[in-house]
């Protein structure tokens, strides 16, 4: 059994702060400031630029894989981490299309993450060859799988309600039409059990900075399925995705598997960072995350709705369809997580109307749940949000 009192002594909790929030951006593990600042002065500083081979910084994006790898059901040397999570989907979207060149049709929906999304719309009009982006709503996707479709492009757990879709039956379904899925897993990552190999995924990509707690703008990561890693084209052919990078040809040549993912120079600092915060999955079994996640997700899903009767779940009830957060619907949803967070519980809003909240075991208790019922309820039943400076929109909801 994972013992999540000892995962929990692992991050850096602010004193009075409940932290419902992992799932945009998780906590600092204790373990990342020092090797940070070790990296720092006695690599970037003494070694200079031969920390490239001495420090094995070159080796850095495969390496975070590899690591990253059991937490997807991922086989070593399938995933490569760099750049952000939208340059990601660009890069898996643009190859799957160059797979199926006679097909013109991205199948997603509209729970997807607008990103994923203009990305899609970016990428069909600097191509001009006539794709269309077709969205549907999340419970019509399967009946939309047809022979039509080059792509399916899903992010399995929807990022406002925490909707999970079902992934094998899907990518089973599009693999019978002819079509290539690809995953978006930024909420799948460290929430949830996921197999990207035995169910069949063609390309995966996802964050790290959500439940990886790799800090703000930690580097992505890009899974291609092995039978698919000598051949899809690597759209954003960079030198570090070349054959023999330091060969500096004139012409590009992708390296072989995973490797042809890369595309320039990797953010050494950033992934230090998550390379020191992904110690906090060693020994942990997702199988107990999930299970965890389950109990304190029930636990404050029947908290709110006994103490705040004015708000509406907007996940769905039942747990196996839900990814690892929970959603409250209210008019007032911004003004009422302004004043959560003023009281020390911080989960976040998005529009319209969403309340969303991270259920994350490694460092969350029963007690922090407790903590964020009781908070919300004074909230509402003394309208403690009804304030103009609640109310107010920031830059970053
Ligand atoms: C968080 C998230 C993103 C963010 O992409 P970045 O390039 O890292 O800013 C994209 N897609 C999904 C599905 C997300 O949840």
């Amino acid at each position: 059994m994972t013992d999540f009192a000892a995962t929990r002594a692992l991050f850096d909790l602010p004193e009075g702060i409940t932290y419902m929030d992992g799932n945009s951006l998780g906590p600092l593990p204790r373990s990342v400031p020092d090797r940070l600042a070790r990296t720092v002065t006695d690599e970037w500083g003494t070694m200079l630029i031969t920390g490239w081979n001495d420090a094995g910084w070159v080796h850095m994006p495969r390496k975070l894989g590899d690591r990253i790898a059991p937490l997807i059901g991922a086989a070593p040397g399938t995933i490569v981490t760099g750049d952000t999570l939208s340059v990601k989907v660009y890069q898996a979207l643009a190859s799957a299309l160059m797979m199926r060149p006679k097909r013109k049709v991205i199948l997603s929906d509209s729970g997807n993450f607008p990103s994923d999304l203009y990305i899609a719309q970016g990428l069909i009009k600097a191509l001009d060859q006539g794709h269309e982006l077709r969205v549907v709503a999340p419970a019509d996707v399967s009946g939309a799988i047809d022979d039509t479709i080059a792509v399916l492009m899903l992010t399995e757990v929807d990022y406002r309600t925490g909707r999970r879709h079902d992934m094998p039956a899907l990518t089973t379904k599009a693999h019978e039409c002819g079509a290539i899925s690809i995953w978006d897993l930024a909420h799948s990552a460290g929430a949830l059990p996921v197999d990207v190999a035995s169910g069949g995924a063609d390309f995966a990509v996802g964050c790290t900075y959500k439940y990886l707690n790799g800090g703000p703008g930690a580097p992505a990561f890009i899974y291609v399925a092995p039978e698919h890693a000598d051949i899809a084209p690597p759209a954003l052919s960079g030198w570090f995705g070349h054959e023999a990078p330091f060969a500096f040809d004139l012409d590009f040549r992708a390296a072989p598997g995973i490797e042809r993912m890369r595309v320039g120079t990797p953010p050494i600092l950033q992934m230090v960072a998550l390379d020191a915060a992904l110690d906090a999955w060693d020994g942990v079994d997702m199988n107990d995350v999930r299970a965890r996640s389950i109990e304190l997700s029930e636990a404050f899903i029947a908290g709110v709705e006994a103490r705040c009767p004015e708000l509406t779940l907007a996940s769905p009830r039942d747990p196996s369809e839900r990814g690892s957060q929970v959603s409250f619907r209210h008019p007032e949803g911004y003004a009422i997580m302004q004043a959560l967070i003023d009281n020390g519980v911080i989960g976040d809003f998005r529009a319209p109307d969403i309340l969303r909240f991270g259920i994350t075991p490694l460092y969350l208790n029963d007690k922090d749940i407790e903590t964020a019922v009781m908070t919300l309820a004074l909230i509402m039943e003394d309208a403690i949000w009804d304030r103009d400076d609640y109310k107010r929109k920031r830059d970053v909801t």
